[in-house]
Formats: C-alpha cells, sequence, structure tokens
C-alpha cells in the first residue's frame, strides 16, 4: 500500500486522534466512513493488472480491507511515522515483524523481561523450529546489551516500560548498540503508548503497538499495529506475513479501534495523572513492600523515563504486597471498583496477580518474587481506586 498523505501532521496528538483517516462517506455524505463487512471487492475488468499476493488493491480482505487502511492512517499520524500496519492482534503484529525480518541463522536479542508471547517465541519457537539464534538479555543493563549484540545481528526489540515489571530500557542507547552492529532495533511501546513515547524519534526502526490495550481502551476489541519509516521493509511485511500468514484484523475491530482510539489522548492524560497519584499513594501504604511505575522519584528508571517519555509514565504500576499467593488472590477478589482479570489498557481498572510459582519468575529482580501484582489504571476517580484498593488489602488483613 502506498503511503497516504496526511492532511494533519503538525497537528497536536488529539486533534490527529480525531482528523486522520477520517472522511465523509462518499456515496452518503455522512461525516463517518462507513464500516464495510465485505470480504472481496469488485475487481477491475482487465485482470491481467491484477497481482493477488498484492496489497495495493482492494480486492480480497486478506490483502487489506478499508476499515483495516483507514485506521492505519491514523496509527501511523499518532507516531509521526510514514507507515503502520494493522493486524488482528498484539502477538499476531510481533509475529509479523518477527516472520519477515528473521530467517535460520540469524541472531536477535530479546528481552529478560517481555511480553509472555515474545518470550515463548524467542525462547522455544524461532529458536527450536527455525534455528534461530536467540540470545535473552537484561536491557536494563547496556554493558549485557552490548555483550549480547554482536556484528551481524539481524533484530534487537526491546519493550519499554516492559511488560510486567514495568521497568525502563534506554531507546536511544539500545538503537545506537544495534546499528552500530547492522542490526535492526524495534520496540513494543504498548505500557508507553504513543502519547507519552514515540520510539521512532528516538532511533528505533520499527514499533509495536497491542491496540486492543489504551490505543482502543474500551477493552471490546483486539488489533495490533507496526509502525515504521522503512516503507520497503514494511511492504514486505504486507506481502510476507499480512497476505501469506494471515494474521488480518476483522473490518468491525478496525472500526471499533478507529473509533476508541479518538479519545485516546484525551483518556491518557487522564490515566498518566490517576496512576500517579495511585503510584504515589501505594508508595506510602505499610505492608506494600515495593512500587514500580517510572513517573515515582524513587525508581531507578525515573531519569531516564523523564527523557524519553513526554511527560507522563503510563497506566500500569507494579507493586508487591507482603504476603503469600493464596492471600494475593483473595486481596484481588475482594475489590469492587477494580477489576479481577487480566490485559490493560480498558476504561475500567484491571489487577492481575503474578504469582510465585510462575516459570518466569527468576527471570525478574529479586523483589518481584514475592507478592507481585500487576496493576492497570482505568478512567474510574482515582480516589475512589484507591479507596477500594486500601479496603481489599484491610479484608485480608494489610
Ligand atoms: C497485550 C500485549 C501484547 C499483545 O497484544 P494482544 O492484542 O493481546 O495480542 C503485546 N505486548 C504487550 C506489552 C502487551 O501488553
Amino acid at each position: 500500500m502506498s503511503k497516504k498523505e496526511n492532511r494533519f501532521k503538525g497537528y497536536g496528538i488529539a486533534t490527529q486522534a480525531i482528523h486522520t483517516g477520517t472522511d465523509y462517506d462518499a456515496e452518503t455524505g455522512a461525516v463517518r466512513r462507513p464500516l464495510h463487512m465485505a470480504n472481496s471487492y469488485k475487481l477491475p475488468d482487465d485482470l491481467s493488472q491484477v497481482n493477488y499476493s498484492s496489497t495495493d488493491l482492494l480486492m480480497y480482505s486478506r490483502n487489506g480491507n478499508a476499515n483495516q487502511h483507514w485506521l492505519e492512517e491514523k496509527i501511523a499520524a499518532l507516531h509521526g511515522a510514514d507507515d503502520a500496519i494493522v493486524l488482528a492482534s498484539g502477538v499476531g503484529a510481533l509475529h509479523a515483524l518477527f516472520w519477515t525480518l528473521l530467517k535460520s541463522g540469524d541472531r536477535v536479542v530479546y528481552p529478560k523481561v517481555s511480553y509472555m508471547a515474545v518470550y515463548r517465541m524467542f525462547h522455544e519457537l524461532f529458536n527450536r523450529k527455525f534455528g534461530v539464534e536467540t540470545v535473552m538479555v537484561d536491557m536494563t543493563d547496556l554493558d549485557a546489551v552490548r555483550k549480547a549484540v554482536t556484528p551481524g545481528t539481524r533484530l534487537v526489540h526491546i519493550e519499554t516500560p516492559d511488560n510486567p515489571t514495568v521497568g525502563v530500557t534506554d531507546i536511544a542507547a539500545v538503537a545506537e548498540i544495534a546499528h552500530k552492529n547492522g542490526a535492526l532495533l524495534s520496540v513494543d511501546n504498548t505500557f508507553a503508548s504513543p502519547l507519552n513515547q514515540k520510539p521512532l524519534e528516538l532511533g528505533a526502526d520499527f514499533v509495536v503497538e497491542a491496540l486492543t490495550k489504551f490505543i482502543n481502551g474500551h477493552g471490546d476489541a483486539q488489533g495490533g499495529a507496526i509502525i515504521s519509516n522503512d516503507l520497503e521493509t514494511m511492504d514486505r511485511i504486507r506481502y510476507e506475513a499480512q497476505v501469506n500468514v494471515g494474521a488480518v484484523i476483522s473490518p468491525f475491530n478496525a472500526w471499533q479501534i478507529f473509533r476508541g482510539s479518538v479519545t485516546f489522548p484525551l483518556r491518557m492524560r487522564q490515566i498518566n495523572a490517576s496512576s500517579q497519584q495511585i503510584a504515589e499513594w501505594l508508595e506510602q501504604r505499610e505492608n506494600v513492600t515495593f512500587v514500580s511505575y517510572p513517573g515515582l522519584p524513587s525508581n531507578p528508571g525515573h531519569e531516564l523515563a523523564k527523557r524519553q517519555m513526554r511527560g507522563g509514565f503510563g497506566g500500569v504500576i507494579s507493586f508487591g504486597v507482603a504476603t503469600d499467593d493464596k492471600t494475593v488472590e483473595r486481596f484481588c477478589a475482594a475489590l469492587k471498583v477494580v477489576t479481577f482479570a487480566v490485559s490493560l489498557g480498558h476504561d475500567e481498572s484491571l489487577i492481575f496477580p503474578q504469582p510465585s510459582y510462575d516459570e518466569r519468575i527468576d527471570l525478574y529482580p529479586e523483589q518481584f518474587r514475592k507478592g507481585f501484582i500487576r496493576f492497570s489504571v482505568g478512567l474510574e476517580e482515582p480516589e475512589d481506586i484507591i479507596a477500594d484498593l486500601d479496603q481489599a488489602l484491610r479484608a485480608v488483613g494489610l
């Protein structure tokens, strides 16, 4: 697909979230573009011009659909980028990127703390099935990164802040190490979101966003995006991974995420402010053993986060409580405002314990190995969230 001109380039992110990808419906003049639940589109009369693996022509919805394309214009604009590819899930987007870039014998350096599916892909799938050399490293330790990224490394993948410990990685420094060794850098930006962090401006080659989270923001649609200025590789991803592997987004989900993303900057600003307030409260609450949130001056990543994030530190707080796994579960179940469920970035606050028997627990810093909870701050009144956390802690004797 060729790059679309962004008529709102240079405007603020809230303006772009409202206006990019939007247009009048040509047929009716409606001020909203319609949902096109069509699998196929009318072919041109001259079929000799049609390439069935192409994404240039609207032809079959696996090659691209109209609602997907309109959402791609908006997601690219949110990152100030030339192009975005929207797929069926965040993991679908990560896989499409890795599948296209990597082949047998390539070396990829990936983080010790990352989204579970990234760990699975590099710890047991790409290495065992396809002979990709996968090297796990602590991305918050730049000396370790320098040792792991050897000349000829194909890809360095990072996540910042990371899931689930909310650790911060220096994007510009890792980009420099990667590029010096001929490697590309991809950044999973889901926890930060484009309101708070734009990795392409810090030297990253590719950004991945789980649209499922803050960008859609309503917990009712799954989607993922790859964002980049490397138009040639983006076209390869469309050809190799979208059309010929097939993790395409349904037009309905693209339409729903398009709608959710209109209010994304407004929601994210509130989530940043509420998260800061709640993290500060948690930090002084007795029986809370640690709070990991980059907005706290006590956080080891705070100074770095202030440099590479734009004044907001995101909506996920990880914290610990001085108790066992069973009591942590009882605490989560005792919450009345906060919902006990996986995922993050919804309108409602979500809480999810990370039990001490988790297979990856030893990969996390020491303090995370007991009573560790991941908390995604929602749009409820912050005072109500704080009161709810407090009453549920008290209910289990904490
Ligand atoms: C949720 C998440 C993903 C995956 O997104 P899905 O839509 O669930 O596939 C990837 N990375 C991070 C950091 C996430 O939190």
